[in-house]
């Protein structure tokens, strides 16, 4: 299995729109944040969590040609704006994509783009050919063992994921008991971090490291990253086993099977 960060910036991205800071103007490759989105490659599928309004550019740099699933954390426009973009991999691969959610997910993705299953909407540039798919348990796809995690989002309940051995946390403010039990000890563990400063609806810079500290995985990564963090300072500063994550970041696990 290998994972590849395909984004670990916040909703603005990094740099942010006319935002002059050191980090915005930085030429540090590891600064420059895309919308978060997670790449699964699992015995030749690829599995993506969430369509980032930049997958466009993130299939692009990470040359990717196929997409047999995706799994979504939630609805927010950050997680789910690139969905249209899926068309491109229906052409390259045909057939439909299933994409897995829990309910209110779900029923996000069919009211916003609507015009993807009215069979009235014009055609136009083509439609993506997806299938929806509503999550309430541990799932097997395309042999991919995975283990929706429910996490919160400020009030609101979202899913996060186990895959095999990796579990994956963003837009995480706190965690149920249950959920805790299913991220004991992973080999990684991928948890949203957004600024120093806490926040109403994400863990900031200590939460993240408090959870770390309390799941113990073998080695940790903070995504969903806002400018408030420089990527050589801050990794500098963080207990060993926790970086910060960077676009494009892969790492590869050896196949136990
Ligand atoms: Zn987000
Ligand atoms: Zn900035
Ligand atoms: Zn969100």
């Amino acid at each position: 299995m290998k994972i590849t960060i395909l984004g670990c910036g916040t909703s603005t991205g990094v740099p942010v729109v006319g935002c002059p800071c050191n980090v915005c103007v930085s030429k540090d490759p590891r600064n420059f944040r895309t919308r978060a989105s997670l790449l699964v490659e699992w015995k030749g599928r690829n599995f993506l969590v969430d369509t980032a309004p930049d997958l466009h550019m993130q299939a692009l740099a990470m040359k990717l040609r196929r997409v047999d699933a995706v799994f979504y954390t939630h609805g927010h426009a950050d997680h789910i704006f690139g969905l249209d973009e899926l068309r491109v991999f229906n052409f390259i691969q045909g057939g439909v994509i299933p994409i897995y959610g829990r309910p209110e997910t779900i029923e996000q993705i069919r009211r916003i783009f609507d015009y993807i299953w009215d069979p009235g909407a014009p055609l136009g540039g083509g439609k993506p050919m997806l299938e929806t798919r509503v999550l309430d348990g541990k799932v097997e796809v395309f042999g991919l063992p995975v283990q929706p995690v429910e996490i919160w989002h400020g009030q609101q309940p979202i899913t996060g994921y186990v895959f095999d051995r990796v579990g994956y946390l963003t837009d995480c403010s706190g965690l149920p008991e249950p959920s805790r039990a299913l991220l004991q000890e992973k080999e990684l563990l991928i948890v949203g971090a957004l600024r120093h400063r806490p926040h109403p609806t994400h863990f900031h810079l200590q939460a993240a490291l408090d959870l770390i500290a309390e799941l113990k995985p073998r080695r940790a990564l903070l995504t969903h990253l806002s400018h408030s963090f420089d990527y050589q300072k801050t990794c500098a500063e963080l207990p060993a086993g926790v970086e910060l994550a960077y676009d494009g970041q892969a790492v590869e696990f050896e196949d136990r099977s």
